[in-house]
């Protein structure tokens, strides 16, 4: 019998990660034979760590924090949405080459539009954040027709090169935080790491429209920083992140398998493990 494929994802630190139990899960399901690890690439050794993997036969890996700029820089061809995003989530090694792509962007679309159900065509999108997770969050919302795209940040000239970016696909506004006052949105997703620290954001009140989803890209136990503020706001739907995690995921094993898995049971698992 031969080996099972191997997968990987790399990051620094990367012993919390869920990419294994998840990827074990969509494998058994399929019917696919590969085995999925985590591995702490050191910090100023990801290309190493990668030739190593890939000399060990490795077939694909997935890229967390801190690497995935770098990992876009090391792919010898990248799709559209990774070179759009300057990032780099999932790496396929074929035939001598590094494939980059990056599926966040789509993971966060699905989740909001296919699991929660909230439509994104036609809506006043305000993404608060423009680190990685954002940048790699704006072509595919912008592709899902939204009425308006604002991008806010505590660095407002940062939101304003990266508006320039994308703006052959469609106008994206920007602004820092207070000049949201008086602004009002369907969809707040909130794309910075402020929840990560504990932290709330300096927001302005009444960001949110009748019926409007409060989106943290962040997940954990319990309710985030962002999610509590929105909720006191009055958002009529709040969601975190952990649907992203799962559906960018899926986009990342039907990238290397060619199925893509069905993420409810997994997502559910999930959230069943983070709240008992
Ligand atoms: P980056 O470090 O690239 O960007 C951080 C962003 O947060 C910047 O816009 C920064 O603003 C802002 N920020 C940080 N601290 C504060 C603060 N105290 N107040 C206001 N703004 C702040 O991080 P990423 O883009 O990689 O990640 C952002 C978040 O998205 C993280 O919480 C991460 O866990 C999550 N994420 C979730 C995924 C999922 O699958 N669910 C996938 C990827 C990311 P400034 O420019 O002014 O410094």
């Amino acid at each position: 019998m031969s080996a099972p494929d191997l997968y990987a994802v790399f990051g620094n630190p990367i012993a919390h990660s869920r990419s294994p139990a998840i990827h074990a899960a969509f494998a058994a399901a399929t019917g696919e034979d590969l085995r999925y690890e985590a591995r702490l690439a050191p910090l100023a050794g990801f290309a190493g760590a990668i030739a190593e993997f890939v000399a060990a036969g490795g077939r694909g890996a997935n890229v967390t924090v801190p690497f995935k700029e770098e990992a876009c820089r090391l792919s010898n061809r990248l799709s559209e949405r990774a070179a759009r995003a300057g990032a780099v989530n999932t790496l396929t090694f074929s035939d001598g080459e590094i494939c980059g792509d990056n599926t966040d962007g789509v993971g966060l679309v699905q989740d909001i539009a296919g699991n929660l159900g909230f439509p994104l065509s036609g809506r006043r999108i305000l993404l608060l954040g423009a680190g990685g997770a954002a940048r790699g969050a704006i072509a595919p919302l912008l592709a899902a027709k939204p009425a308006s795209l604002h991008i806010a940040n505590r660095s407002a000239d940062k939101a304003l090169a990266l508006a320039d970016l994308f703006a052959d696909i469609a106008p994206v506004t920007t602004s820092n935080f207070a000049e949201l006052t008086g602004k009002c949105f369907d969809l707040v997703i909130n794309a910075t790491s402020a929840s990560l620290a504990g932290e709330n954001l300096p927001l302005p009140e009444d960001l949110f429209a009748a019926g409007a989803l409060a989106y943290d890209m962040m997940y954990g136990k319990g309710e985030t920083p962002f999610l509590h503020w929105a909720r006191i706001q009055g958002a009529a739907r709040r969601a975190d992140g952990l649907g992203m995690l799962v559906e960018q995921a899926a986009e990342a094993f039907r990238i290397w398998r060619g199925k893509r898995p069905d993420t409810a049971p997994v997502l559910a698992e999930l959230r069943r493990q983070l709240t008992s």
